[in-house]
């Protein structure tokens, strides 16, 4: 069992992971048991900094959002699943989850902490909230798992964000400029041009490279 002192870094570091990925000083109160006053004083010094605005209230808002908002809100929840599943504290999972989300979407990010912790809340019936809104369910087509009203059995892909991308990728810049094609690692003819000078500067008698060869042959 942890420690009194232990439960408090805990709480400190998950605090302090929030506020990095922009988080509210309510939705880290819900997440650590910080007082709203302390996590102010340690996280906020300059108080200027707070992020302000209206808390997000995901259950109405998501069935009315646009598809790039849903696709990106359910690839949030299910990389917080997958944590979930590995037995990760769920204020870790989330942190986890949304970090991993930057890393994989492209900017700008539709989906702020605040709002990956109300759809995480929704999902499970924690922190704000003892019902739960939301399943993540499983295209049949396309495989991916998606955001649902809760219980919902996905029978075809009429609903799934990620179909309907594929489906629009062509004529929507804005699907491209979101889900860039990702080039494979081929090297260029430039690249391949200066592997090529290497290996003949290295092969030749001075040892040197491209330039005082060509300095050479110029005087
Ligand atoms: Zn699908």
């Amino acid at each position: 069992m942890q420690s009194r002192v232990d439960r408090q870094l805990r709480a400190l570091a998950l605090a302090k992971a929030c506020a990095a990925c922009g988080a509210r000083v309510r939705t880290i109160g819900h997440l650590t048991g910080l007082p709203p006053r302390e996590a102010l004083r340690l996280l906020f010094p300059d108080r200027m900094a707070v992020p302000r605005g209206r808390s997000p209230d995901s259950p109405e808002w998501y069935h009315g959002a646009n598809l790039l908002h849903r696709a990106e809100a359910s690839i949030v929840v299910a990389l917080y699943r997958r944590l979930r599943d590995a037995d990760f504290p769920a204020g870790e999972a989330l942190v986890g989850a949304y970090r991993h989300y930057l890393g994989i979407c492209q900017p700008p990010h539709r989906i702020s902490f605040d709002r990956a912790f109300d759809l995480a809340a929704h999902t499970d019936g924690l922190w704000l909230t003892d019902t739960r809104s939301f399943s993540l369910v499983t295209c049949p087509t396309c495989h991916s798992e998606f955001l649902a009203a809760f219980g919902s059995v996905a029978r075809s892909n009429d609903h799934c964000p990620f179909c309907k991308l594929v489906q629009r990728y062509g004529t929507d810049p804005r699907v491209q400029g979101a889900f860039p094609v990702q080039p494979l690692a081929a090297p260029s003819a430039e690249q391949l041009g200066m592997l090529i000078l290497l290996q003949r500067s290295f092969g030749s008698s001075t040892g040197q490279a491209g330039t005082s060869s060509t300095s050479e042959s110029q005087t």
